[in-house]
């Protein structure tokens, strides 16, 4: 680095001959308004914090590279998959979901599992988490959900009796309350962990032929989990622990992979499956819906700066690609419009122009302005579609076939109305043929200490509304939750 370089200087450029004393007057001051150079310090200090996300709040990333190792260019059209080796670099992002910023990597939460694929035809961000389903099915209840999980408005305090209470009045929880409490609700790091889409998504070949998709990242790292005694201790002597694994993990050259998979579910299939194959509350059974190998991610690269890659990395279930495209998944549907819609508001108008978040790729429209609009805003192109000046132009060979809807209906309806109130079958094929003696009996000991929790003059109301759920699961574990919670 030449020596013009490595000279200290004012944001605008100004070269300082002093960085730490400021002028005064006299030795002992006081200080004069004029040494700009203080003002600038103090006062970009002042604004170092953008708004933190209201969840996923604390996370970790690494880039990698996403490799295809298997054939799926029957399904989809997507260019990243028209044949086996094509690869493309990834960024993954990790994080817990209630707790802000500065909160413990061990908490008892889901985790989220979020990849932006930076592929030829544009970024595609699948942004899931490392359990396949979710605690509700409309998105009108996440803000309402996601309170439950933050601080009480008035002690300030993580409340068990909020979580209870809520997730006793929306049975539609229980499949994910259920694998929250197992084990899984405290895994062992990131790189122990599945991930999945969890959404249905859809796949488009080249004849136009749509089928249905569930995304699921297999850990080659093998499944760890923490007990909750371990994962309670460790809170205290290293709350940034995933961080620091997955961190270390890289720089040591052990670098974590991930399996991608697919289910898929033809159009036919999804009129006859015995659940609504686009409600976030179920999965689709293997047995039934085998996973096909599609590729392999690995993580071989950690950022640079954790502010500029990280923090400013912005990710949201509606950026897909040609040969990808939506469900009529409610959770997804709302997803589509929140998550650029946080986005604007934390980053600002241009975020796909931050570097970690722009596509490296081919990007035109006319788009323009607003603020930090950093990236030359398209020069002297013209601003507007059609014009007489440039060749910009849509291609209609990227366009999605049209799709049919069940119901042309405007309606409210239930969630939980006939056909889509079965909240039971999936959790107990989950606690009775899944789990093993040891994942039940710690499952049980999590939801009691949860359950314990619970305060107040409603308290033995919600105990039971909870409770009578956890029986249609499974009276065993009702018993055993109830036996629990009187010991
Ligand atoms: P399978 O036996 O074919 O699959 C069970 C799955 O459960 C495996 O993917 C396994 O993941 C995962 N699993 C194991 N222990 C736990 C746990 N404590 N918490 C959450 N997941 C766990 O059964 P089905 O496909 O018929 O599904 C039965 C139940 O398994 C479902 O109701 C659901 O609760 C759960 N499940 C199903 C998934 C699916 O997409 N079908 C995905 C994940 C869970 P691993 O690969 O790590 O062994």
């Amino acid at each position: 680095m030449s020596d013009d370089k490595k000279r200290l200087t004012t944001s605008s450029g100004r070269p300082y001959y002093d960085h730490s004393d400021t002028l005064s007057a006299g030795p002992r001051g006081p200080l004069l308004l004029q040494d700009y150079i203080l003002h600038e310090k103090m006062a970009h200090f002042n604004r170092e914090r953008i708004p933190e996300r209201v969840v996923h709040a604390k996370g970790s990333a690494a880039f990698g590279t996403f490799t295809v190792t298997h054939n799926i260019s029957s399904l989809t059209r997507a260019k990243l998959f028209s044949k086996v080796g094509n690869s493309c670099r990834v960024l993954l992002r990790f994080s817990t979901v209630g707790g802000e910023r500065g909160s413990a990597d061990t908490e008892r939460d889901p985790r989220g599992f979020a990849v932006k694929f930076y592929t030829e035809d544009g970024n595609w961000d699948l942004v899931g988490n490392n359990t396949p389903v979710f605690f509700i099915k409309d998105p009108k209840l996440f803000s309402d959900f996601i309170h439950t999980q933050k601080r009480e408005p008035r002690s300030h305090l993580k409340s068990p009796t909020m979580m209870w209470d809520f997730w006793s009045l929306h049975p539609e929880s229980l499949h994910q309350v259920m694998i929250l409490m197992s084990s899984r609700g405290t895994p062992d790091g990131y790189r122990h962990m599945n991930g999945y889409g969890s959404h249905t998504f859809s796949m488009v070949n080249a004849d136009g032929k749509r089928v249905w998709v569930k995304f699921h990242f297999k850990t080659a790292q093998g499944i760890r989990n923490m007990s909750a005694t371990e994962a309670s201790s460790m809170r205290g002597v290293d709350p940034d622990y995933a961080q620091r694994d997955l961190y270390e993990a890289i720089a040591w050259g052990d670098y974590p992979r991930w399996h991608l998979k697919i289910q898929v579910m033809t159009e036919e299939q999804a009129q006859v499956f015995p659940w609504n194959p686009f409600d976030l509350t179920k999965i689709w059974p293997h047995a039934d819906y085998p996973l096909i190998d599609v590729g392999t991610l690995e993580l071989n690269e950690n950022p640079m700066n954790y502010f500029a890659e990280v923090e400013q990395s912005a990710f949201a279930p509606a950026h897909i690609i040609d040969g990808i495209g939506f469900s009529p998944d409610k959770m997804l549907q709302g997803r589509i419009l929140s998550y650029p819609d946080a986005h604007r508001y934390r980053l600002g108008a241009n975020y796909e122009q931050i570097p970690v978040n722009r596509c490296p790729f081919h990007v035109n429209n006319t788009q323009r302005d607003g603020a930090m609009r950093v990236d030359g805003n398209h020069g002297d192109q013209p601003n507007y579609y059609p014009n007489s000046f440039d060749s910009l132009h849509a291609e209609s060979r990227y366009a999605e076939p049209a799709f049919e809807l069940d119901s042309i209906t405007a309606d409210r309806y239930d969630r939980n109305g006939p056909g889509d109130d079965d909240h039971y079958s999936q959790p107990r094929a989950l606690f009775e043929n899944v789990m093993s003696d040891d994942e039940r009996t710690a499952t049980v000991e999590n939801i009691t200490a949860s359950m314990s929790g619970i305060q107040g003059p409603q308290r033995d109301s919600i105990i039971q509304r909870q409770l009578s759920h956890f029986r249609k699961v499974s009276p065993t574990l009702a018993d055993r939750v109830q036996r629990g919670l009187s010991a």
